[in-house]
């Protein structure tokens, strides 16, 4: 995510907290923003829709909290291994199959960004899947 991708995050970590039943922060979602930076906002926003549908609806307590920033990062794994299964990206120079390309900010700091070959897989994916249409998930 870049510093112009906060207001979005912001947006959707409210809406998180809002799905829990809870109040969030500026320090928190700042807190948030900076564990998860190195990965893409639409990513983001979907591992934590994952990590939601993920829990175990019995767990009244589970139920209540924001998931981690742990339960986000595997999410983000679950999603990746199922994007790269697709096997498009097998044998692709730019990103060697990974489906991933590591870049480098002014600052030094790295970040992860889709290749060329995941995002039309993505693209391939919604256009023949009408569950992801609107992107959103179903309550
Ligand atoms: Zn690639």
């Amino acid at each position: 995510m870049k510093f112009a991708d906060k207001p979005d995050f912001s947006k959707k970590m409210i809406e998180v907290a809002a799905v829990v039943g809870r109040a969030i922060d500026d320090v928190e979602i700042s807190a948030y923003f900076n564990r998860l930076v190195e990965y893409p906002l639409d990513l983001v926003c979907k591992a934590f829709d994952r990590a939601l549908d993920n829990r175990d609806n019995e767990d009244i307590y589970l139920a209540t909290l924001i998931p981690t920033d742990g339960e986000i990062r595997k999410a983000i794994s679950a999603i990746f291994a199922e994007e790269i299964d697709l096997g498009a990206t097998i044998g692709c120079e730019k990103c060697k199959g990974t489906g991933f390309i590591l870049g480098e900010r002014n600052d030094g700091s790295t970040f992860a960004e889709r290749c060329e070959c995941l995002l039309a897989i993505i693209e391939v994916k919604k256009k023949y899947d009408p569950k992801r249409k609107d992107g959103r998930r179903k309550l």
